[in-house]
């Protein structure tokens, strides 16, 4: 068994979805069992979210964005299913749309969208392109049967970003498989809480639902089918010389997306890490290409460097002054302050001489981080001890991933004389959160054509 992952380009109009049912029918040609995982058609979950938030604001600029989301998906619906079969999924199609649009209207009245409010509104989105895919495959024939994930897979109550109760989902999904026979098309990102409120599981989720599903199930590979032909060197937007890598180990994927390549969802991995099931990324657009495996680390085999990602946008904060050497136990308040504020740390360093602390945030944890800061250091600031915290913006940042980086000697030297070379300032270096990358931070005017210089001697010299 496999479970095939469609990303949002892959189901992004008729013709591409025309080609994942190409794809699906090969595979039950090859009379492999397979369930089929889809994302929102691609740009709908932020259609989804800009109309929501226009929504709120009161007033109907709602209804013009509503319009287009509703146009999109009944004209996929016509393109894909034969007249005479239309009628039902067009009329349960529009049903959805109808009850999208009361709570779109109710959000407007009360202009008000809570977290809550806002998965819901986006479970929509993976709700409508699995339906209208199930009814594709079965007008040509090919029997299957739509799932919508909420059923099988149960989370905690952080909305828009929920916890996986795995011991419930894993039964929940066992149970379901084991009576249900048919190719399943199921919902990805959206789950449930245990008395049945929509969540969802972080942006990119669909890839995790996959991950989630073939982990339950133990099967033999997850397969995510996206628009690139694997993961890259680089983001290949950014990087126009980035080729794709035959292979990758589970920590250095997750080291990449957590890094910002987008390619696969960080999460992903750790299902399948622990039920060691092999994850292959594949082009929808190029089904013949090998793709890239994800795979565990074997002993003895050398690891080359892999790959170069970047979060395009971050900010530094820094402590400084004469409390950080003086007085005992401030940096622990200090992150503990940050953790209480449920800001997350990219990066930390802290100069030699001790007297400040520089971390990197994501700038929308910026100006939380500053106060929770200012407010635990106050009595410290008041005496001098400490300056305010200043913020650094408009930065970036870089990770060369790799599981034998950091003991292949050399590596950060050529990294750093690169990127001197070629006029580009480093704020920060650090050896990040695990053993696996190198991280810098730089001008993010500078990042483009630090991803570029850092490729090329990094990775086509050789
Ligand atoms: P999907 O809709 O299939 O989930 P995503 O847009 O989420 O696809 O992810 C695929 C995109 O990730 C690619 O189009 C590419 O632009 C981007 N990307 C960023 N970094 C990388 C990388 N290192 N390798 C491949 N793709 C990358
Ligand atoms: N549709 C969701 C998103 O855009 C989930 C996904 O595509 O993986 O984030
Ligand atoms: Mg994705």
């Amino acid at each position: 068994m496999k479970v095939l992952k469609f990303g949002g380009t892959s189901v992004g109009n008729s013709e591409s979805i025309n080609s994942v049912i190409e794809i699906v029918s090969d595979y039950i040609k090859q009379k492999e069992k397979i369930i089929v995982v889809c994302s929102a058609m691609a740009g709908v979950t932020d259609e989804l979210i800009k109309t929501a938030k226009a929504a709120e604001k009161g007033g109907n600029e709602y209804e013009e964005y509503f319009l287009r989301i509703k146009d999109k998906h009944l004209n996929t619906l016509k393109d894909l299913i034969v007249k005479s079969k239309i009628n039902d999924s067009k009329e349960h199609i529009e049903n959805k749309l109808d009850e999208l649009y009361l709570i779109l209207n109710s959000v407007s009245l009360l202009k008000e969208l809570t977290l809550r409010t806002l998965d819901n509104i986006m479970s929509y989105g993976e709700y409508f392109s699995c339906y209208i895919i199930s009814q594709a495959l079965l007008s040509r024939g090919i029997k299957c049967e739509f799932l919508d994930a909420r059923k099988i897979i149960k989370t905690d109550e952080q909305f828009g970003n929920a916890k996986v109760i795995f011991e419930k989902t894993n039964q929940l999904i066992k149970e379901y498989f084991t009576k249900h026979k048919k190719l399943q098309v199921v919902t990805g990102f959206i789950a449930s809480t245990l008395s049945g409120e929509t969540t969802t599981l972080g942006r990119g989720g669909s890839d995790y639902t996959a991950s989630i599903i073939g982990a339950a199930l133990n099967v033999e590979e997850i397969v995510i089918w996206t628009d690139v032909d694997g993961i890259m060197t680089a983001d290949p937007r950014k990087v126009k010389s980035a080729f794709p890598l035959k292979a990758v180990t589970y920590e250095e994927a997750m080291e990449m997306s957590h890094f910002g390549a987008k390619v696969i969802y960080s999460p992903t991995m750790l299902p399948a890490l622990q039920n060691k099931i092999k994850i292959r990324i594949k082009n929808t657009f190029n089904p013949s290409f090998r793709g890239t495996l994800i795979l565990p680390r074997e002993p003895n085999v050398k690891f080359n460097m892999k790959g170069i990602s970047s979060i395009d946008d971050v900010h530094m904060l820094q402590v400084e002054g004469s409390a950080l050497i003086g007085v005992e136990g401030i940096s622990a308040r200090i992150f503990n302050a940050l953790a209480k504020e449920k800001v997350k740390v990219l990066l930390i360093t802290q100069g030699s001489s001790g007297h400040t602390i520089c971390f990197a945030v994501f700038p929308s944890d910026s100006l939380r981080a500053k106060k929770a800061i200012e407010n635990e250091l106050k009595l410290e600031i008041y005496e001098k001890q400490l300056k305010r915290v200043e913020v650094i913006e408009n930065l970036s940042m870089l990770a060369v991933v790799g599981e034998d980086l950091l003991n292949t000697p050399g590596v950060p030297g050529m990294v750093l004389s690169a990127l001197g070379q070629h006029g580009i300032n480093t704020i920060a270096i650090a050896q990040g959160s695990s053993q696996l990358n190198l991280t810098i931070v730089i001008h993010k005017e500078q990042l483009k054509k630090a991803l570029n210089v850092l490729h090329d001697s990094l990775f086509l010299t050789k």
